[in-house]
């Protein structure tokens, strides 16, 4: 009788009894150390390079899902999530829109108006995170018109690839969050005067990336040179969230709004929300800012955020998934210390917080201010595996504390 030759890993070779694992499949064998391997190229092509971003929404995904996932992390602003949700799901059907159809679905870059601290850039963050895509903030005071002193506006596109490494067909799906774009607003209305490089000029060299167009950029930021090598990226499917705090615009609405009631007939006119003039925003409000009709144009979805009070302040202490009290919770929960905070605690640090009106940013200032000796002493002490935080304590650290500093957080 024929001797059966003994089984080897189809792979490597190696014989059944080099092996400590030989599994058998319909044509041959594999060891351990090949599946180990395999499972390693497969990481490296699958996991690595699709894991990281997606570039499609999946179909089970709508828009009031996109808003409970903003839910979670962002307070209140239920009408600007509500737009977002809507521009961003579109934004993916635009993605997929087939090329041969005469309607064309155009882009839904966003544009979010509302004082400092009340979530702007909390939102686009969330947002990018719900969708695993590429998410870069970029701050557009820092941009001038070619050939001046600062950035060219396509160094914003540099940071997008250094966020992904380079991934220039990630990138291209991404999502950028250029804050402070009330600051390049036309400055005056007679440009001829000063030339406006700041203002005008940036609105102006920023209005094809909006709407998409092949740039190069240069891989490092900063300013194109002669000798730099470049990298082409295609901006038609990177959505663009702009926001600003528009100082001042409440001011202007409110006169818009006096203004435009003198032609209706009584009746007619909605009624006005004069705590939050904000709500009323329209594109012609942006414009007597300063902003270039083109500009506001490229910026169909205009939303506002609402200004933060008490209950909106208590809730993000103590609400969001990564809430700042939840936070410190787990900081001193690594080293075995339940930590509490009394009711009238929270009360008094919102109550601080909106007398600085530094919206949701104060609060992390004054919690700060308030935890830093506990944090730094508690872990010394081996004995304490509680710890409550009571108005009295919080009064008493707030008031050795500078408040001016706080203020200029
Ligand atoms: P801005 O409107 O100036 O862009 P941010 O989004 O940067 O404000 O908010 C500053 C911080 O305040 C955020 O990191 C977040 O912790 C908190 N915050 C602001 N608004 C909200 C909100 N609506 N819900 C939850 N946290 C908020």
């Amino acid at each position: 009788m024929k001797k059966e030759a003994e089984p080897s890993c189809s792979f490597c070779g190696r014989k059944k009894k080099e092996t400590q694992i030989l599994i058998s499949g319909i044509e041959g064998h594999i060891c351990e150390n090949c599946v180990s391997q395999a499972q390693q190229i497969i990481d490296e092509e699958l996991f690595q390079k699709h894991k990281k971003f997606q570039f499609n929404l999946p179909s089970t995904v709508k828009p009031r899902d996109i808003k409970k996932f903003l839910d979670g992390y962002v307070i209140g602003q239920d009408e600007a999530k509500k737009y977002i949700a809507v521009a961003v799901y579109n934004h993916y059907k635009r993605l997929n829109q087939s090329k041969s159809d005469e309607v064309e679905i155009e882009k839904s870059n966003i544009l979010m108006v509302g004082q400092t601290g009340t979530g702007k850039t909390l939102l686009a963050k969330t947002i990018a995170k719900f969708l695993n895509v590429p998410f870069a903030i970029v701050d557009a005071t820092v941009f001038t018109e070619a050939g001046y002193v600062g950035e060219d506006v396509e160094s914003i596109l540099s940071r997008l690839l250094q966020v992904c490494n380079y991934d220039i067909n990630a990138a291209q799906h991404g999502i950028i969050y250029i804050d402070e774009i009330d600051k390049i607003s036309r400055k005056g209305d007679n440009p001829s005067i000063t030339r406006d490089v700041s203002g005008e000029g940036v609105q102006q060299a920023m209005l094809k990336l909006l709407e998409g167009t092949e740039v190069l950029v240069p891989p490092q930021g900063g300013r194109k040179h002669p000798e730099q090598k470049m990298v082409k990226v295609d901006t038609s499917n990177i959505l663009f969230i702009c926001g600003g705090a528009f100082e001042g615009i409440d001011k202007l609405i409110a006169t818009r709004l006096n203004q435009s009631k003198v032609g209706f007939k009584k009746g007619e006119d909605k009624e006005v929300n004069k705590e939050n003039f904000l709500s009323h925003i329209s594109p012609l409000d942006l414009r007597t800012f300063g902003l270039i009709p083109e500009l506001i144009g490229r910026l169909p979805v205009l939303v506002h955020l609402d200004p933060l009070d008490r209950e909106a302040l208590t809730s993000i202490l103590t609400e969001p998934k990564n809430a700042l009290l939840k936070q410190y919770k787990k900081i001193f929960k690594a080293d075995n210390i339940q930590l509490a905070f009394e009711d009238d605690a929270i009360e008094y640090i919102v109550e601080k917080a909106l007398e600085f009106k530094l919206g949701a940013r104060g609060l992390r200032s004054i919690c700060e201010a308030i935890m830093t000796d506990a944090m730094f002493d508690l872990p010394s002490e081996p004995g304490v595996k509680e710890f409550t935080i009571t108005r009295e304590f919080v009064e008493s650290r707030l008031e050795k504390t500078n408040v001016s500093k706080l203020k200029a957080a």
